[in-house]
């Protein structure tokens, strides 16, 4: 669970830096996790009101909602990497959690779709587009990115393209990404960042 307090800081600590960078448009945002088979955040409501981008994804290690999602969501898929039957299982979890996720909270975008836990992406990009929540392109993982972009244009969802920079130097680094677009014909006024 993210410190709510934490949050109130960033918030005030870029509202305070933004005048001495006029020329960007800074953004104060949370990659939550989803911690239950109904979709649920590891963000309570009130911080999520007081963001300007809200960003979901599943993500093996977190604590669990409930001791059912404990043995029916979190350790399932743990181990769903030794098991093709447990994922295909896990996969039907996970994209009903991630749906039910969209439209319970107003998510910008699903965060590495298909890295760290199986989802269906035909299914999931078809309800993105229903709610307008983008899907990721991130430069930084290796995972299915084509499987995601043309899940995307199938269904006339959104992406983002980002760099998932941990260092400052990473910062801005899309080459891959824009590559990638390119190759499969993505159309640019989908990529939601690209928009600002
Ligand atoms: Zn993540």
């Amino acid at each position: 669970m993210a410190d709510a307090g934490t949050f109130l800081v960033i918030k005030e600590e870029v509202a305070a830096l933004a005048p001495r960078f006029p020329e960007l448009k800074l953004l104060v945002g949370s990659e939550a996790a989803v911690i239950s088979r109904d979709g649920r955040l590891d963000l309570p409501r009130e911080i999520i009101d007081r963001l300007d981008l809200l960003i979901a994804g599943l993500h093996p290690y977190y604590i669990p909602e409930s001791p059912g999602d404990a043995l029916y969501y979190t350790l399932p898929n743990l181990a769903a990497r030794f098991s093709g039957s447990l994922r295909e299982k896990m996969r039907c979890t996970n994209t009903k959690a991630l749906i039910e996720t969209i439209h319970s909270y107003p998510v910008d975008f699903i965060s590495h779709p298909d890295l760290m836990a199986p989802v269906d992406l035909d299914e999931l990009a078809r309800a993105c587009a229903g709610t307008e929540t983008a899907l990721e392109v991130n430069t930084g993982h290796n995972y299915n990115k084509e499987g995601i972009v043309r899940a995307a244009a199938r269904h006339g969802a959104g992406l983002v393209v980002n760099s998932d920079a941990h260092y400052p130097e990473m910062v801005g680094r899309l080459d891959a990404g824009a590559e990638l677009l390119d190759r499969l014909g993505f159309p640019a006024e989908q990529v939601i960042n690209a928009l600002f």
